[in-house]
């Protein structure tokens, strides 16, 4: 029935169990003028309690920002009053990932974004079979949106997930649009509706800030400290995205910068800029990682 054996299965079952009991927590947790490097801290924290590693760094991504913003190192910052906030969160067991995120709402006037992120996920879910068309699955995510009077972020989609990798193979779309690809039996799918105001453009583009990294190519490097720190890298995340503030007292502070910097200048690491709605406007995300069976689907988170 299903393209991963029974053991493979059960790591991806357990990793939802993880996510979805974090989820939940950070759901009620998370409150105006938290430090926001707490809430990231926090949810990693509960994830390694359980018995899960963080598959990519505790994404906090708050109002017009929509998605890649996590804490870097010493981050001040705080959640604002009368923010929308998207907690976004994955997990992986074995290099089986599960992805989730929950919009934590404190301004009374856009609770109806998440909810409408909400409802749209529920369709989706309600409605994904094997076999269908990805491009059938945006359509009926964006009618549920556009019914209720918002839009969906066009250039943000869901994602297939495979084995230490977050985004493989398939792209979900949040919106009717040409394409051939189609769910497979067995195969494990992130969905995640992004909702923003009918007045926005509708669309992200890329931020100024960059939080959240991953290993790209190996090269051969001169200074030491970059060495030891890629070494930390591939051995602790391999491909996954991680933050700054997973790297800490890997080498002695005073050359960690330098020893950062030639990372990313030699490109053996990559880099996720933040996305920010073009026209600045509030954005709602729900997300669940489902596993799709012969008559539908199984949420794992
Ligand atoms: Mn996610
Ligand atoms: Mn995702």
């Amino acid at each position: 029935m299903s393209g991963y054996d029974r053991d493979t299965l059960e790591k991806f079952r357990l990793s939802g169990k993880i996510l979805r009991e974090t989820r939940e927590e950070m759901r009620y947790l998370v409150c105006e003028n938290m430090p926001i490097i707490e809430v990231c801290e926090k949810a990693e924290g509960l994830i390694r309690e359980r018995g899960g590693k963080p598959a990519f760094p505790c994404n906090v991504s708050i109002n017009e920002v929509a998605a890649h913003y996590t804490s870097p190192p010493n981050d001040k910052r705080k959640i604002p009053e009368k923010s929308i906030v998207k907690v976004d969160i994955g997990v992986h067991v074995d290099g089986y990932i599960t992805d989730t995120a929950v919009t934590v709402c404190f301004n009374p006037e856009y609770k109806i974004l998440s909810e409408t992120a909400e409802q749209a996920l529920k369709a989706a879910v309600e409605n994904i079979q094997p076999g269908m068309p990805t491009s059938k699955l945006g359509a009926i995510i964006e009618k549920i949106i556009k019914s209720r009077g918002f839009q969906p972020v066009s250039n943000l989609t869901g994602h297939q997930v495979g084995r230490y990798l977050v985004h493989a193979g398939t792209s979900i779309p949040n919106v009717a649009q040409m394409s051939f690809s189609r769910i497979k039996l067995g195969g494990v799918y992130a969905i995640e509706p992004f909702v923003t105001l009918p007045n926005a453009v509708g669309r992200v583009e890329n931020g100024e800030e960059v939080t959240i990294f991953r290993f790209l190519k190996s090269r051969s490097l001169k200074n030491p400290h970059a060495k030891q720190l890629l070494k930390h890298i591939e051995e602790n995340f391999r491909t996954l995205p991680f933050a700054e503030r997973w790297l800490q007292d890997v080498v002695p502070d005073e050359h960690y910068l330098e020893a950062f910097r030639e990372l990313l200048s030699s490109k053996v690491l990559m880099g996720y800029p933040i996305f920010v709605e073009v026209s600045r406007k509030p954005v709602a995300q729900a997300e669940h990682t489902v596993l799709i069976v012969k008559d539908g689907c199984v949420v794992l988170t």
